[in-house]
């Protein structure tokens, strides 16, 4: 028997409808690089919106086209989110900081036919324009003075393109299963691959993240999101603001940059925001360097990349901010489990709840998760044993885009590539990559943990465990570790400080000291450049 309630689909119009009905004066603050930040509201963004929209269609846009992105986080990007998507094309987010060839990959694999490009990355594509055959033309995200020169064909400018046309605009009628955006994963194997978002995965991802007991998103707060756009839609953010009311903050091209965002939180009082690790790391420093503080920061949540116990420590007791760790991936519309206290975390000693910190949380609402052997036994959720991660839900791909359209079987669970171990209650700790897991002696050793414990040592910054090939044990860990400016330390003293904070058989073998590690496009540590130059560390130094 069907019910009688309304059919109204869950897309993405759907939301900017609401957020333009309750929440249209609501502000969006944009860093110009000035003390004079660019400040618009919901309402006016979706009026160019519509404007933009009118403009595709004068462009021919047809319905599903992709439409790429290189652009940062600001006004303009957050109009074509909503322009893009709402007028029934697909919103394809490009990462400017992958290599060209992954980029000319990209770009072909998906079939882009319009760019529309920060001034930033006009060079980037006057490099590649000439591989990218499919592409009809590009759109400056300037204004006409600010024009810059370029060897592109057809080239518009944003502001004149938007300025004629009008700003009525009739968003058409979309299924809420109809591809809405599209972001390739880096991968650090292969070539990068697309994962095709629906605006109800979009809609319910933004819905299950905002919930009180994963990162709660209120009418109320002021949210920065670090986390680039262009990487799988900066956690949702662009969505989740609008559909609740919060106050938007951009940093614009300043995402790495402390003293920028240290200005935009003060200015504009941000009590809650996202970013990967590193950019926590560089806040950190730089307010504790300079002796400031942020005292409108209640809340950040860290994910993307393992994030080291004294960076939890140094937000919450010198800054006053509670850093929350989450967990995702591009397949899983970014949030996967947000690690927030439960019920229980009150009735845990002090060094249960500093462990908890390092735990990943729990799914947020409609995903599913389990861990199993390599024989594919499914193992209990007893917070010690560790296995293979996979998860499932309606914000979970069943496949990659474009990957065995037709005949592939649709996966019922997605394999993550992750370790992970569950807690009775659910909450899950990602102990590793399987690909990054040292196999000693039939044992298994978690890189994270012992990055960890590197970085808790004070005069590492970075630090990286890479399995090398050994002879006895077939493969032993070997740390790779970049020392803080000013600070020393030695090798014995690093092996020493493992000794009694890791089981015996997890000490490294071996530290290299090194510069810098090197940084995959998503700025994580790329091991597979260090698996690369230092597989075969231990037995070269035997000889
Ligand atoms: P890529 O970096 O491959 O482009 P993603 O950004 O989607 O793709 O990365 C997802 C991966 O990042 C996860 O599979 C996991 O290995 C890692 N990751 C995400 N969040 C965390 C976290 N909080 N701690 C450790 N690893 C994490």
């Amino acid at each position: 028997m069907h019910s009688l309630m309304m059919d109204l689909p869950l897309t993405v119009t759907s939301v900017m409808t609401h957020a333009a009905l309750y929440h249209g004066d609501r502000e969006i603050v944009t860093a110009t690089g000035t003390d004079e930040f660019h400040r618009t509201t919901y309402n006016q963004s979706f009026r160019r919106a519509r404007r933009l929209a009118n403009a595709l269609a004068s462009l021919g846009c047809a319905a599903g086209e992709r439409l790429a992105t290189l652009a940062w986080n600001d006004h303009r990007h957050f109009e074509i989110y909503y322009a893009a998507t709402c007028g029934g094309y697909v919103l394809h987010t490009v990462n400017p900081r992958l290599f060209e060839p992954q980029l000319e990959y990209i770009f072909n694999h998906a079939g882009v036919r319009w760019v529309f490009v920060d001034p930033d990355f006009i060079p980037l594509l006057d490099k590649l324009k000439d591989r990218l055959p499919l592409v009809r033309g590009y759109v400056v995200l300037t204004s006409s003075r600010a024009m810059p020169a370029s060897a592109l064909d057809n080239v518009l400018c944003y502001e004149e393109l938007i300025a004629r046309e009008s700003d009525v605009f009739d968003w058409p009628d979309l299924d809420e299963r109809s591809a809405c955006s599209l972001c390739y994963t880096s991968g650090t194997t292969g070539n990068p691959k697309g994962a095709l978002y629906s605006h109800r995965s979009i809609v319910l991802h933004a819905l299950a993240v905002s919930m009180p007991d994963a990162t709660g998103l209120s009418a109320n707060d002021i949210v920065m999101p670090v986390v680039p756009m262009f990487h799988v839609h900066a956690w949702g953010i662009p969505f989740r603001a609008p559909m609740v009311g919060a106050k938007l903050v951009f940093p614009g091209r300043y995402l790495g940059r402390p003293e920028i965002l240290h200005a935009l939180i003060s200015a504009e009082g941000v009590n809650f925001s996202v970013a990967v690790p590193t950019i926590w790391q560089l806040l950190a420093d730089h307010l504790e360097h300079n002796g400031l503080k942020v005292p409108s920061l209640k809340r950040a949540i860290v994910g993307g990349a393992a994030c080291p116990q004294s960076l939890f420590r140094r937000f919450r007791d010198n800054l006053g901010v509670e850093l929350i760790q989450g967990w995702g991936m591009t397949e899983l519309c970014s949030v996967g489990t947000v690690n927030v206290p439960g019920p229980a975390f009150a009735g845990l000693d002090e060094e249960a709840k500093e462990g908890f910190d390092l735990k990943h949380g729990r799914p947020i609402f409609g995903v599913q998760v389990r861990i199993y052997d390599d024989t594919g036994k499914s193992l209990p959720w007893d917070g010690k044993t560790t296995g293979h991660l996979q998860a499932r839900g309606p914000t979970v791909i069943r496949r990659y885009f474009g990957e065995g359209d037709g005949a592939a079987e649709d996966a019922q669970w997605f394999t993550t590539g992750d370790v992970a171990s569950i807690d009775p209650d659910g909450n899950i700790r990602i102990t590793d990559r399987s690909k990054d897991l040292i196999k000693s002696g039939g044992e298994w050793i978690s890189s994270i943990e012992l990055e960890n414990c590197a970085m808790s040592h004070p005069a590492i910054l970075e630090a990286a465990v890479i399995a090398a090939a050994h002879e006895k044990w077939n493969e032993r860990p070997v740390l790779v570790a970049v020392v803080k400016p000013g600070l020393s330390v030695t090798r014995e003293e690093l092996i020493a400080w493992f000794q009694g904070r890791v089981a015996r058989m997890c000490v490294p073998d071996d530290v290299i000291f090194v510069e810098q590690l090197p940084h995959t496009a998503t700025g994580k540590v790329s091991k597979l450049d260090l698996r690369r130059r230092y597989a075969n560390h231990l037995q070269s130094r035997k000889s």
